[in-house]
């Protein structure tokens, strides 16, 4: 720590999540001399909490797509060079009923639906046998997805952009005050001309000021691991409840008759914002999930009925009763109404970052560059 300390540093980065490093990744190709500061032992938020499901189809065209598929071109790239393994590829959107049909159909027309293509059951059936597809409609093939399993990746990047790019880490480091080149930290001063806050939704400790300001709060979701099912999946599965949450499809005019139905026949689940995506690791493991509470007072405390839900939604598209729970936990991230994302500039040095959409593990990357490029250039 003390040699952190006598340094001094083009960019010091707060957090080491998926934007912290993500800044520091592209700070780091422009050969700027990085140090990223992390309160906890290892990244502990949402980026390690989550599917690990890099998403193009279906997100938002505004400020979301263009900058997944960025973003997954870019994980590609660097998992094969910091040895990260890519657990599953593409994904599946089963359609349960006429009206997520008639949106998936919808959804093919436009050029977001590039790369894909639109099944019938029986194919579904055919090219995967163990998923039971008799009760579907349709079902939506995407090649463009990748899946990381986060608790492995997160570390992994961080220890590939130590090694390989020389980037400085102080871990258990909280940082108190950033105003460059100076930046108060509960270990002492760091020195660096530039910083990049990505607090993720720690929306207290610094600027807090812009977080109330730009209406940023936060989010509570409740996921699962289950065991293998002793088949491997085509892909990362969702249901028609996807269908009302991912922008790309949700404004698709067709949409609307969709959502009506799925508040008449699951509003308990629109309720607890639960939508399903089933996401299989290397050992067959799948992680399940996941609800959404934006109005909490305690998301350390998970209610057993939104897992029943989940579990309830996972028999419905895979046809299988679930396997056995292996683990449960809960994550949040920030979330604003009328953004993607917050990108603000407090002071000309200081770039403030906070992914406010629950998309940060599929935009990250781009985001990265973007800020980087801004500031630098
Ligand atoms: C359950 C769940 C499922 C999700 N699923 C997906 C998905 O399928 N696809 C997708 O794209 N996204 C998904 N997301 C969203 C995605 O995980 C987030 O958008 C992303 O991880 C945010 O990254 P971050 O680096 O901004 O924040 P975080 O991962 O929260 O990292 C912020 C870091 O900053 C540190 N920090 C904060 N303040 C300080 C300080 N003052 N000093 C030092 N350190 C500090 C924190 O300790 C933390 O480690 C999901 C999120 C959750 C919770």
């Amino acid at each position: 720590m003390a040699g952190h300390l006598r340094d001094k540093f083009d960019l010091a980065v707060v957090g080491a999540g998926i934007l912290g490093l993500s800044c520091a990744l592209a700070a780091a190709r422009r050969e700027l001399k990085v140090v990223v500061i992390e309160r906890d032992p290892r990244a502990r938020g949402a980026s390690v909490r989550n599917f690990g499901f890099i998403t193009v189809t279906g997100q938002d065209r505004e400020g979301v797509w263009s900058r997944a598929r960025r973003s997954r071109d870019v994980w590609e790239e660097v998992a094969g060079r910091a040895g990260i393994p890519i657990v599953q590829r593409g994904q599946w959107v089963a359609a349960q009923r006429p009206e997520s049909a008639a949106v998936l159909e919808a959804f093919m027309r436009t050029d977001m639906a590039e790369g894909c293509e639109l099944i019938t059951p029986a194919t579904a059936q055919y090219r995967c046998p163990n998923l039971r597809t008799s009760g579907l409609q349709a079902v939506l093939c995407s090649p463009h997805e990748l899946r990381v399993e986060s608790r492995d990746a997160i570390p992994m990047l961080a220890d590939w952009l130590a090694s390989d790019y020389g980037v400085r880490f102080c871990w258990q480091t909280a940082a108190h005050s950033v105003a460059p080149p100076k930046l108060e930290t509960s270990r002492g001063l760091i020195v660096a001309d530039t910083a990049v806050v990505c607090p993720g939704d720690d929306l207290v400790t610094l600027f807090p000021d812009y977080l109330a300001g730009a209406g940023i709060g936060r989010c509570a979701l409740q996921m699962l691991r289950l065991e293998s099912p002793g088949f491997e999946l085509p892909g990362t599965v969702m249901s028609d409840l996807s269908l009302i949450r991912y922008g790309g499809f949700s404004s698709l005019p067709e949409a609307s008759l969709l959502r009506r139905q799925l508040e008449a026949e699951q509003s308990e689940f629109l309720r607890n914002g639960i939508h399903l995506i089933v996401a299989q690791g290397s050992d067959g493991s799948l992680v399940v999930g996941d609800s959404h509470h934006y109005d909490f007072t305690d998301e350390a405390l998970a209610t057993e009925r939104i897992y029943e839900l989940l579990l309830q939604e996972y028999a419905a598209v895979v046809g299988h009763p679930p396997p056995a729970v292996r683990q449960r936990w809960t994550g949040t991230y920030a979330v604003a109404n009328n953004r993607v994302v917050l990108i603000e500039a407090p002071v000309p040095e200081v770039r403030l970052v906070v992914v406010t959409s629950g998309i940060g593990a599929s935009t990250g990357f781009a985001i990265g560059e973007e800020v980087i490029g801004e500031l630098f250039n």
